[in-house]
């Protein structure tokens, strides 16, 4: 069985699929695994890495034979087009933004293993991408925030005088939201969180942070431990009680999100206008629209003396170790995806792949898209 991996080619985009580490795993498994020179750059690592590894070298066109494609972005339609007919792909595919892709990947009867929709049960821990990459994003948020603010974090009582910790709000207490938490406490912030699920409330507060209460609020958790889509009067109540919190914040991680659907609009320009001079927004749900309304995914927007930074890179900006622990998720999923031998074997039975199922055979087979794309 062949395994190709591309050069990513997306604006910004850093990561790789597989790692060297990976690379010997996978052949071991007896899987031939060709990676397009250069793939590995941005996480630097060599193409000579990757051979010692015992991958091939290829151009772009190495991909022609492959009978598995693994990448991380987003196809584009015109890497959609250059798959092979009836490959199997796996990667990110964010197919309600993505609609012409997810398209062509059923015209040219390509298996796609979307990650976004991996089922969250333990068997498939390993394989959670979108765990892994929200854990490296929601660090590196408050990193960037702590770099950007002109404030310490920390409270330091010095023979000068006392100087109070940051004040951090997080809004979202997924993964990204709990990584960002614990970062911004172990630098010393105190450190406000918003979400909309009950189980959220004692995670925040076993880390530390304090939970911010929406009046009337109920629990919204929906299916698989995702939250729901909520409403307008609850949005309202919500950001009502944001705005007092975002008056004291000097800096602001939102990391909101609905699956498949745009990222809920928690904070109003308003509400950004009344944050302290020098504080920063990173908005973490940019590439979904943005929990600010003010973010703007390709550019930083200054309001006032408060910057909104989009987040949507962030685990590129750390490639190598968040193509380290994407590499080990594939690697993961391709394990159950071969047989012992290292040939093909899907089982569209097993609750894993038919739960990432998004193409198959020349159909959608994931509803929520094919209904989408209807
Ligand atoms: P996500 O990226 O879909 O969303 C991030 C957070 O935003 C969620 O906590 C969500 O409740 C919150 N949110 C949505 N609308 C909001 C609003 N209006 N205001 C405030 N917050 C809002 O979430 P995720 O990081 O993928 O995690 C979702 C859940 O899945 C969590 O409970 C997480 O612990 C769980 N999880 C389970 C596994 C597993 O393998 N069992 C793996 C990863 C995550």
């Amino acid at each position: 069985m062949l395994l190709f991996v591309p050069r990513e080619r997306a604006a910004g985009e850093r990561r790789v699929a597989v790692s060297p580490e990976t690379v010997t795993a996978l052949c071991e498994a007896g899987i031939d695994v060709r990676v397009e020179r250069g793939a590995g750059e941005g996480a630097r690592w060599s193409d000579d890495a990757f051979a010692a590894a015992g991958a091939e070298l290829v151009s772009a066109e190495g991909i022609a034979d492959a009978d598995v494609v693994a990448r991380v972005s987003p196809p584009s339609p015109d890497e959609a087009r250059a798959l092979p007919e009836r490959a199997v792909l796996l990667g990110f595919v964010a197919p309600h933004r993505n609609r012409e892709a997810v398209g062509l990947l059923a015209e040219r009867k390509i298996t796609t293993l979307a990650l976004e929709l991996l089922p969250r049960v333990s068997r498939a821990q390993a394989m959670d991408a979108l765990s892994s990459q929200a854990n490296v994003a929601g660090y590196r948020a408050v990193i960037v925030a702590a770099h950007e603010i002109d404030k310490y974090f920390p409270l330091f009582m010095t023979a000068a005088g006392t100087i109070r910790p940051a004040q951090v709000v997080v809004l979202g207490a997924g993964v990204a939201g709990l990584q960002a938490v614990a970062t911004a406490r172990r630098l010393g912030a105190i450190v406000h969180v918003s979400d909309i699920r009950e189980a959220a409330k004692e995670e925040v507060e076993s880390l530390g942070g304090k939970f911010i209460e929406v009046p009337e609020a109920s629990d919204l958790s929906a299916e698989g431990g995702y939250a729901a889509e909520v409403g307008e009067d609850f949005l309202a109540r919500q950001r009502a009680v944001l705005t007092e919190r975002l008056r004291e914040a000097h800096a602001v991680i939102t990391t909101a999100q609905v699956p498949g659907r745009p990222a809920p609009r928690l904070v109003t320009a308003e509400m950004v206008e009344a944050m302290p001079a020098g504080s920063v927004l990173i908005d973490v749900a940019a590439a979904d629209g943005g929990n600010c309304e003010l973010t703007d995914p390709a550019a930083e927007v200054h309001r006032g003396e408060v910057r909104i930074i989009p987040g949507q890179h962030l685990p590129s900006d750390m490639a190598g170790e968040a193509s380290a622990l994407f590499a080990r998720n594939i690697r993961a999923l391709m394990k159950l995806l071969v047989d012992d031998s290292g040939s093909l074997a899907l089982d569209l039975d097993d609750e894993v792949v038919s739960g990432a199922l998004l193409t198959h055979d020349g159909g959608v087979a994931h509803a929520p898209t094919a209904e989408l794309l209807a």
